[in-house]
């Protein structure tokens, strides 16, 4: 039954564009109207029609205590009774900004905003004034929000929907950006031959989570390091999924490897709206007011956000077993999954790293958007259908990562492997 998510999809359609405010909940992907969600506990949500799922989508990110985790809805209630937002600072916003300093040893500044796409946006801004330099190298795949500079081959809805680069975005501004394939160091080099004095920066997720899960392959992201150091670029990690997801903190795999700019969002904001850029000091000061590179946000550094993300990291920081238990759950749910497609004779890559997984239906291996793409999406668009039916809420697209919480418990895997068996007989 989804009589009242078809009748108010219907409605909305008539007022909002696509009837969403982000593209990749149209299921143009999979097909059918989306559903509308009424609520969500733990590992578990409700649709309006009364419908429960087990959610993977997590609110594509965020959510890595679960829904309604019982501290970061007491946090927000008892901000939201002392004032929701006053345009002047905060204590909360000192203490947040403390412990992710604390968690990532290569920041030693940060900035809150209202949306991973607005740290992005400022991290560019900062790295063309800090250098004087216009040009971005960017990966393809790699999503990095809505600003004009990365729309260029960009991953997640883009990818999705098929579209090309975004009109509305000045041919003038996007020849500024150079997009090359993930894990093809040559490329990078190739672009550094040619434009090194002019590129302001190379950005990228360190794990890209936008085509799907694609891992980096070893020696990629140093290579970046390496060449953007040799050539007077800055590296930006975007790590708006990756923080605090795999660990306290930023991606471990990245140990060392020390990017001059690291913009976060998603789970430091606890399900609430945020966006933060950190760096190092001396890029950091750029920004206004103490430097002449302008950012600001009625709603930047909002007490709510702030006390949902004091509330969430907290919980991280303090529960050591955490992101073991949360890889555990992921790595076997895979292993199992895997072999109930091997079983069925179909050929799927299942990329994962700790808590977050894509399965590819493809034989791959999947190291890039080429070859993520050459995944029968009509067969994840069945797959998809079916795993709904059977109560199970993975991401609505081929191209987006599977997100497991604190909250996904043993028998939610169970019920995920029935869904999952129940599907592939129907396939
Ligand atoms: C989600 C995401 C963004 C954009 O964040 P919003 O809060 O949606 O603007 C940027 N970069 C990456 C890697 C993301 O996954």
């Amino acid at each position: 039954m989804k009589d009242r998510s078809q009748a108010l999809f219907a409605q909305a359609e008539r007022l909002i564009p696509g009837g969403v405010n982000s593209p990749v909940r149209a299921f143009k992907a999979v097909g059918g109207a989306p559903v509308f969600m009424n609520a969500g506990r733990g590992a578990r949500i409700c649709d309006v029609d009364g419908n429960e799922y087990i959610d993977y989508v997590m609110s594509w990110g965020p959510l890595i205590l679960g829904h309604t985790h019982p501290a970061v809805v007491a946090a927000i209630s008892a901000q939201a009774e002392k004032g929701t937002s006053f345009g002047a600072p905060t204590p909360l916003e000192v203490e947040l900004a403390g412990l992710i300093i604390e968690a990532f040893p290569n920041l030693e500044m940060v900035r809150m905003m209202s949306s991973g796409t607005e740290a992005v946006m400022t991290a560019i801004r900062l790295a063309r004034a800090f250098t004087g330099r216009d040009r971005i190298v960017k990966f393809a795949g790699c999503y990095h929000g809505h600003s004009d500079a990365l729309l260029a081959r960009a991953g997640s809805g883009v990818a999705t929907l098929g579209l090309p680069d975004s009109p509305g975005v000045p041919g003038s501004l996007a020849e500024l950006t150079i997009t090359i394939p993930f894990n093809d160091p040559g490329a990078v080099a190739a672009v550094f031959a040619k434009h090194g004095p002019d590129i302001a920066a190379v950005i990228v997720e360190p794990v890209a989570g936008n085509m799907g899960v694609v891992l980096p392959q070893p020696g990629f992201l140093s290579r970046l390091r390496e060449l953007t150091r040799a050539h007077g670029s800055l590296l930006i990690f975007d790590e708006v999924i990756t923080g605090f997801r795999l660990a306290w903190g930023g991606y471990p795999g990245g140990g060392g490897i020390d990017p001059d700019l690291t913009c976060l969002g998603k789970i430091i904001g606890g399900g609430l709206p945020v966006g933060a850029v950190g760096g190092k000091r001396a890029v950091m000061e750029q920004l206004a007011p103490l430097g002449p590179v302008y950012q600001a946000g009625t709603l930047s550094g909002n007490p709510l956000a702030m006390a949902a993300g004091l509330a969430t990291l907290t919980i991280l920081r303090e529960s050591t077993e955490c992101y073991e238990a949360m890889k555990r759950y992921a790595f076997s749910l895979c292993e199992e999954m895997q072999g109930l497609f091997n079983r069925k004779g179909m050929p799927v890559t299942i990329n994962r790293l700790d808590s977050m997984f894509t399965i590819f239906f493809t034989a791959g291996p999947v190291c890039d958007l080429d070859t993520a793409r050459r995944s029968d999406t009509e067969l994840f668009a069945r797959f998809f259908r079916g795993m709904m039916s059977n109560g199970v809420n993975p991401p609505p697209s081929q191209f987006e990562a599977w997100f497991v919480s604190l909250a996904h418990d043993l028998l939610d895997a169970e019920k995920t492997l029935e869904a999952c068996a129940r599907t592939l007989e129907t396939m």
